[in-house]
């Protein structure tokens, strides 16, 4: 049974968004940069300079499957060559292209001394076993791919804090970059409290509802390319809480909690932090996700640890994940742009009611790229903060400035989600 926790703990005024997020931010170092195998960089940044030690492509080779000629044997076409031997992607030349002959090459041999142009195979047509004839003249390095077009040895491909994608990958595969230094992804602990809470699909009693936030939360952390540690739904028991927290301190890189941060007498989660961690509690100045709260713990080895203090409600739960622990869990992990999600103006397709309150109210819409070429949204549903439903229709979040709403044909910065 949860204790009434009645800890006199400070609460500031509301601040704005961008305090909080300053806020949190300033609290949050990137992390130590290691080892990393190539394979495994994807959505990764760099924390070295990239340079290639060998050319890309290694060796001047053909883009086409065709014929590898003299281009001046090819001037007077049509012209037949003779056809002195065969080279697949792989093989490796034996003998030259004289004048009036040809070899039949596939894309990616290398090209055979005396050739300095392929004619692709579509120009060409084979006359018995022996010869071919050329129909289309080629003009010398047609067809050629030359040796470092793509990289040279020696070239600078990737500075430090290059962000890989999936070509970048290939890149480094390419050059023979086996291993990198590169950011660690964040190893982040994620709980959830509450003794309301029922995940293993019991039937319900008065008074409990089933848990929502902890998939969701796992799969919005590891979708910002962090290694998670779920540690599910920890009962409201300070004690108990208080032994989770010291020993996942010591094998995380960031904790993230879901409940028990608002103003309840039951905020077991406040009552424990305030004790154990430095803390902010904060009253934020948007709806839905008013309150929020971040920390810091220390581990024994001296690391210090950012603690992310979701409140429960669901809606509440995501966005605040999006506006403030998505962003710092991307600088942790080497990221210096985009933290957030770039904001693209979106034009109003149906009206976003709300009441003036002090308040930025992000609401959840559904947004399609018309064909003005503007991107055009319309709330998903109701707004509550406990309605997730409205928001698994939802691919983005309209940043609605106080006032009495907007209007349709309107526009609103809006976050597109994932
Ligand atoms: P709290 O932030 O703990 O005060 O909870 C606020 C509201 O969110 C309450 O109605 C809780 O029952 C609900 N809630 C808290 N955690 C969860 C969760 N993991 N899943 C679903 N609802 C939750
Ligand atoms: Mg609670």
């Amino acid at each position: 049974m949860a204790t009434a926790c009645h800890a006199a703990i400070p609460f500031r005024q509301m601040i704005p968004l961008h305090e909080a997020q300053e806020v949190v931010l300033a609290g949050c170092k990137p992390l130590t940069p290691v080892q990393v195998a190539y394979s495994d960089m994807t959505g990764r940044v760099l924390a070295q300079d990239v340079v290639a030690t060998e050319d890309v492509p290694p060796f001047s080779n053909t883009a086409v499957d065709g014929y590898a000629v003299r281009a001046a044997d090819s001037e007077q076409s049509p012209v037949e060559l003779q056809v002195v031997d065969t080279l697949a992607a792989g093989a490796e030349p034996k003998i030259a292209v004289n004048a009036g002959e040809a070899i039949r090459i596939m894309t990616g041999a290398p090209m055979p001394s005396g050739a300095d142009a392929v004619v692709m195979v579509e120009d060409t047509q084979r006359v018995g076993e022996t010869h071919v004839l050329i129909s289309r003249s080629a003009k010398v390095h047609d067809g050629v791919r030359d040796a470092g077009s793509d990289v040279r040895a020696g070239e600078t491909v990737f500075v430090p804090g290059t962000v890989l994608n999936a070509a970048g990958v290939g890149v480094l595969a390419s050059v023979n970059a086996r291993t990198v230094r590169a950011f660690p992804r964040a190893r982040v602990a994620l709980l959830s409290t509450g003794d309301e809470l029922v995940v293993d699909g019991s039937p319900l009693r008065i008074g409990q509802i089933r848990e929502s936030n902890l998939t969701m939360l796992d799969s919005m952390i590891a979708a910002t390319g962090c290694e998670v540690i779920n540690l599910g739904v920890v009962r409201d028991d300070e004690a108990e809480l208080e032994r989770v927290f010291r020993e996942v301190t010591e094998r995380c890189d960031a904790i993230v909690t879901s409940g028990g941060v608002s103003m309840g007498d039951f905020d077991v989660v406040k009552a424990v932090l305030s004790k154990i961690a430095t803390m902010q509690w904060m009253q934020m100045a948007i709806k839905p996700a008013k309150p929020f709260a971040f920390g810091q713990l220390q581990s024994s080895d001296g690391r210090t640890i950012p603690i992310f203090g979701l409140p429960g409600n669901p809606v509440s739960s995501l966005i605040s994940y999006e506006l403030l622990a998505r962003p710092a869990l991307r600088k942790m992990m080497g990221h210096t742009e985009n933290l957030m999600r770039p904001a693209i103006h979106a034009v109003l397709d149906s009206p976003l009611k709300r009441k003036q309150d002090g308040k930025i109210h992000f609401m959840r819409v559904f947004g399609e790229f018309a064909e003005d070429g503007r991107l055009h949204v319309r709330d998903s549903g109701p707004q509550g903060s406990h309605q997730l439903a409205s928001t698994a229709m939802a691919n983005g979040l309209a940043q609605v400035p106080d006032g009495n709403g907007l209007q349709v044909g309107e526009h609103v910065p809006v976050y597109l989600l994932g």
